[in-house]
């Protein structure tokens, strides 16, 4: 049922407005579309969060939507959509443009039944396809507003913004859920699950983000839905990780995560968190050099600063590539390529074959390789050590690293002052290290 929720009682701040997606929106309701802002957006909105990005639903299709831009791109196959991009370089903005999709209904549909290795020429021409445990594999049917909403995952992500009207369409008591802090699962939730099992891994995220509760008949199906995960592909299970680390709440939503058997268990989700907080010979510095960097990630995101994830699966994966090194440096092997090695070793077990893999391991390596440069202290090495671009990167490596007693703090305070100082106070800091 819908509902027409007016600006006196949403009382959405036009502020936390992005002027882009406002545009988009208008651009599409001047062409005699309908179009909204939509899913996460409002939700954050409703709380007033400013959204850090803002998406779009319309009745245009995808080549309708891309008509009507100068720069807009159709992506994805599982799901197609269109990004609408404002600016250049480091200052663009995407707004992602999707159109309003059917409701499918799991029971009823005719689907062809695949999985990811179905021959590409089987589901080709198919709009829809699920596989055997009735995971949405493809999902580009349109259909009209209402299932539009249905399909999406939590009523609290199920609203759609007008900016125009400042009105909120809301079917399925969004409102009352954001108002009353409740994570509650659109339709039946252990359906919800199975088609899509990541959506175990955004609950988790989202009662992170927010603080808000799960209702009951959202949490019950989880521990039973878990193994489900084991299905979805490893890249898309690698970018909810990721996701999830930049909540600002990463330590509590990896205790969540561990309560539901996602880490530490035997189901294999997440090999990186496994790595870090389940290792197969736990160690109390180990331990504490996680959390701590996962909690200064948290600090990190609460002062509005940005949080690299090669930084932080640098951290994570820190002790397991520093066990390979140490054994390979001890067969002989020369430290940089031991270093290399290593890593690949580590990015094959517990990362798998992802895109930008070997972007992601160049920048880690850096930050690992600086660290027995830190243990060095000579003239030349220091000096080119911190005009290094990533210099900050490995310093706050190293003072992690100093924080649980795995080098002297001194080591770190000299870095630190030596970073600092004129050419006068960094002469005399070498002479202090002889
Ligand atoms: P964030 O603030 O982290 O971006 P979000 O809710 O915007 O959270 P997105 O992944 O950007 O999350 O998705 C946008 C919207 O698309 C969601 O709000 C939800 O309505 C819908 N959606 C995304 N993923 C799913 C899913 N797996 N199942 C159902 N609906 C989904
Ligand atoms: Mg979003």
């Amino acid at each position: 049922q819908r509902t027409e929720i007016s600006a006196s009682e949403h009382r959405i701040d036009p502020q936390l407005l992005d002027a882009n997606a406002v545009r988009v929106v208008k651009t599409l309701k001047d062409a005699g579309f309908e179009a909204y802002i939509v899913g996460g957006a409002v939700r954050d909105l409703l709380v007033g969060l400013r959204p850090k990005d803002f998406d779009v639903a319309t009745d245009a299709t995808p080549e309708q939507v891309k008509s009507l831009f100068r720069r807009a791109f159709i992506i994805g196959r599982r799901f197609r959509l269109v990004h609408v991009v404002f600016g250049r370089g480091r200052e663009h903005e995407t707004i992602e443009v999707s159109t309003f999709r059917a409701y499918m209904d799991p029971a009823a549909t005719d689907a062809v039944a695949g999985n990811e290795k179905t021959a590409k020429s089987e589901i080709a021409d198919k709009k829809h396809v699920v596989d055997a445990s009735g995971r949405v594999l493809r999902d580009n049917v349109w259909g009209p507003q209402i299932e539009d909403a249905a399909r999406r995952d939590f009523t609290i992500n199920a609203m759609y913004y007008d900016p125009v009207t400042q009105t909120v369409v809301d079917y399925h008591g969004g409102l009352a859920d954001v108002r009353a802090r409740l994570l509650r699962m659109i339709g039946d939730p252990a359906t919800r699950y199975r088609e899509d099992p990541v959506r175990i891994i955004r609950v988790v995220r989202f009662a992170a983000k927010l603080g808000f509760a799960l209702e009951p008949a959202t949490l019950k199906p989880i521990a039973k839905a878990a193994p489900l995960l084991s299905n979805v592909p490893i890249s898309r299970l690698f970018d909810e990780m990721v996701k999830l680390m930049q909540t600002g709440h990463a330590l509590a939503s990896v205790e969540q995560l561990r309560k539901f058997g996602l880490i530490g268990g035997s189901l294999n989700i997440f090999p990186v968190l496994d790595a870090a907080l389940a290792p197969a010979q736990p160690n109390p510095v180990r331990e504490k050099f996680v959390r701590q960097a996962l909690q200064d990630t948290d600090t990190r995101v609460a002062e509005n600063r940005s949080v690299v994830p090669s930084y932080m699966l640098a951290c994570m994966l820190w002790h397991d590539v520093q066990e390979r090194w140490a054994t390979l440096r001890a067969a002989g092997e020369p430290p940089v390529p031991a270093l290399q090695q290593a890593i690949d070793a580590v990015f094959d077990a517990r990362i798998g074959d992802i895109s930008g893999r070997g972007k992601l391991a160049a920048d880690m390596r850096e930050v690992w390789l600086m660290q027995p440069r830190f243990e060095r202290r000579t003239p030349s090495g220091a000096a080119s050590l911190v005009a290094q671009p990533r210099f900050r990167a490995g310093y706050d490596f190293l003072r992690l690293r100093a924080d649980c007693g795995e080098v002297p703090q001194e080591l770190a305070d000299w870095w630190e002052d030596f970073h600092l100082g004129n050419d006068e106070d960094r002469e005399a800091l070498l002479r202090d290290v002889k």
